[in-house]
Parts: structure tokens; sequence; C-alpha cells
């Protein structure tokens, strides 16, 4: 059974959209659409707390772009939860004076400690977000592996 994406009032389907190609996942497996509807809701609790633009920088990627991001060596994983459209990367809005730091805190202090959430690997810059874990059945072992060494600090995982 598969379901139309419903995106939250703050997150535009450009904005979604894998940022190379331009492809939009109209319509998801049920599992992944559990997990978006979550993913949505911290980025709206976020969105709420802050009460000022949040910089997309990444949300749906096609396995070829992931593809290749690694191969160029932007990324470390071939199987990222943002070719299921369940991972965010977001970053303070230009004019704002809050750093990813702000954003990290504001979760885990919201209840969104579960969602995985990568930081400091990324030299605090920006914060990967997703909710992986809803769609483990679905996505392992491919999206299940271990961390890499350097994801252990400032990474929830
Ligand atoms: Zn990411």
């Amino acid at each position: 059974m598969r379901k139309r994406v419903r995106l939250p009032a703050h997150i535009s389907e450009k904005e979604f959209a894998d940022s190379v190609t331009g492809t939009f996942p109209l319509y998801v497996p049920e599992e992944v659409y559990k997990a978006q509807q979550y993913l949505f809701e911290a980025f709206e609790y976020l969105r709420k707390t802050i009460n000022e633009p949040i910089t997309i920088l990444s949300a749906y990627r096609t396995p070829v772009h992931q593809l290749n991001l690694f191969l160029h060596g932007t990324t470390r994983t071939l199987h990222s939860a943002h070719i299921f459209g369940v991972a965010l990367d977001l970053k303070p809005h230009y004019k704002s004076k809050l750093k990813a730091r702000d954003f990290y805190h504001i979760l885990i202090e919201g209840g969104y400690s579960d969602l995985r959430i990568g930081i400091e690997s990324y030299g605090w810059s920006f914060m990967h977000i997703d909710s992986a874990f809803i769609i483990k059945e679905l996505a392992l072992p491919v999206i299940a592996e271990r961390l890499p060494k350097e994801w252990h600090r400032g990474a929830r995982w």
C-alpha cells in the first residue's frame, strides 16, 4: 500500500525534491509515510520553537545522486536515509543568530531524542536528522550499518 507524501507547512516540494534532478517521490510505502510524518513533526516543532526560517540543504535524494556524492567523497555512505526520503539536512537561515548546535539541543529537549541526529562530524555547521528507525524492516540492512568511528561523538544513532 503506497501513500501520497504529505509535506508539512514549512517544507515546499522544491525543498524536499532531489536537488540535482528535481525528482519528487510522490507515493511512498506506508512505513516510509509514517517515518516521514514523524520527521516532519520534529521539523515543525523546531521551526515553531525558533520561529524563523530554516535552510534545508538536502532532503530526498535519488540513489544515483547518493552514489555520486559517495564517489566524490562528499558522503561516507551509499545507503543513506535520504534515498528513502526520511532524512533532512538543516541549518539556520543565513540571517539567523542561531547555530546548528541550537537545533540539536531544541530537538533533544523537545523529546525527539529518538531521531538519528548527526552534527559533530559536519563540524557543527549543519544537522542531519532522520527517522530511519521507523522503516528498519524495509531498510535493513542498508541503513542500520554500524556508525563509522568518526560519528560516535556528537551523533545519536
Ligand atoms: Zn543527511
